[in-house]
C-alpha cells in the first residue's frame, strides 16, 4: 500500500484503458521515461486513501489521464499551455500507471468523470476519448472529417464529430474490409483503404495511426485552407512529398498530450453526448495479450485490463 504524500491520493483500479502509446514506451520509441515502469494511462479508480491537502476525499470515483503533473510556474503553464510543460511528467511513462491494483495519483490531475457511464467504458474515454478531442479541436470547423487509423481513439471521435454535425471520412489499412465495416458501424459516411482517393475533398483530417507515409496521403485529400493533424505521440519518419501537397493553405500540425482544460471539456461534453464506448475486457493478468491485440489492431473499440 503506497503512502500518499501531500496532494497525492492512493486509487483502487477498477478498469484501465489500453493505448497506442502503451505500446511505444514498451517498444523504447519515447526518448523518455524511467524503468522499470508500470505502463497504463486511461485508469478508473476509487480513492482509497488521501494525503495532506488532497483535492479529493477517500470514495470518489475518478480518472487518472496521461499528464500526471506540470511544474505550474513555466512560461507555458502560465500561459495555459501546460499539456506543453517542459518538466511535465506522464503517467505510465514517468511515473507508474494503472496496469496495477493500486495507483498513486497526484489528485490536482485527476479528472472527474461522467455518471452515465460504468468503469469499463469510461477508461477509453481518458486518452483515446481526450486525445482525440484536443486533436478534433486542433483540426478547427470542418463538416467533412477525415480519420486515418480505425482504433479506440477514432471510434470514440467519430461519435463526437457526428454528434456536432460533421460527416465523418474513415481511412483503414488496405485490405481492412473488418475496420471499414466497423467504421460505418460508428455512423462514418464513408470508409476505405488510406491508399486511395478521398471520396470527395476534405476540410480537415486526424492521423491517428502511427504511420508517417499517412501525411502526405491526408494533405492530398484536404482541400484548400484544410488541416491535417497528427495525433499521436509517436509516428515513422514522413517520406518527402511535393510542396504543391501543402500549397494552398494546407496546415500540418502535432497534438502533444492534454491541459485539464481539455478534460473538463471533454468529459462535460461525454457527459451530454453519452458516446457508444465499445471495449474488449481482459484480466490484469493478461496484459501482455492485450498489448499484442492493440499491435495487430484486432480490437474492435478498446482493450480494457480489469484487476481479477
Ligand atoms: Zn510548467
Ligand atoms: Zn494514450
Amino acid at each position: 500500500m503506497p503512502e500518499p504524500l501531500e496532494y497525492q491520493v492512493v486509487l483502487r483500479v477498477a478498469a484501465c484503458a489500453v493505448c497506442r502509446t502503451d505500446l511505444h514506451v514498451v517498444d523504447g520509441e519515447l526518448d523518455r521515461g524511467v524503468l522499470p515502469i508500470v505502463l497504463g494511462h486511461q485508469v478508473v479508480g476509487r480513492v482509497v486513501s488521501a494525503g495532506p491537502d488532497s483535492a479529493l476525499q477517500v470514495g470518489e470515483r475518478v480518472g487518472v489521464p496521461w499528464l500526471a503533473s506540470t511544474c505550474g510556474s513555466c512560461e507555458m503553464c502560465a500561459a495555459g499551455r501546460e499539456n506543453l510543460c517542459p518538466s511535465a511528467r506522464f503517467t505510465g511513462c514517468d511515473v507508474d500507471g494503472g496496469f496495477a491494483e493500486l495507483v498513486l495519483a497526484d489528485s490536482r490531475f485527476c479528472l472527474r468523470l461522467p455518471g452515465a457511464y460504468g468503469d469499463v467504458e469510461a477508461a477509453p474515454l481518458l486518452c483515446g476519448g481526450l486525445i482525440g478531442f484536443r486533436a478534433l479541436r486542433m483540426a478547427g470547423e470542418a463538416s467533412r472529417l477525415g480519420l486515418y487509423g480505425f482504433g479506440s481513439a477514432a471510434h470514440l471521435i467519430t461519435q463526437v464529430a457526428r454528434h456536432r454535425g460533421a460527416a465523418v471520412y474513415a481511412f483503414t489499412r488496405a485490405g481492412d474490409l473488418a475496420g471499414q465495416e466497423f467504421a460505418r458501424s460508428m455512423g462514418a459516411t464513408w470508409a476505405g483503404e488510406s491508399t486511395g482517393p478521398a471520396p470527395e475533398p476534405l476540410d480537415a483530417a486526424i492521423i491517428f495511426a502511427p504511420a508517417g507515409e499517412l501525411v502526405p496521403l491526408a494533405l492530398a485529400a484536404v482541400r484548400p485552407g484544410g488541416t491535417v493533424v497528427c495525433a499521436g505521440i509517436h509516428m515513422s519518419d514522413i517520406p518527402r512529398f511535393p510542396y504543391s501537397l501543402l500549397w494552398g493553405e494546407r496546415s500540418l500540425r502535432s497534438v502533444a498530450n492534454l491541459t485539464r482544460e481539455d478534460g473538463a471539456d471533454f468529459m462535460a461534453l461525454a457527459g451530454e453526448a453519452r458516446i457508444d464506448v465499445l471495449t474488449e475486457v481482459l484480466p490484469l493478468a493478461q496484459a501482455d495479450r492485450a498489448l499484442e491485440l492493440v499491435r495487430t489492431g484486432r480490437v474492435r473499440g478498446t482493450a480494457v485490463l480489469v484487476p481479477d
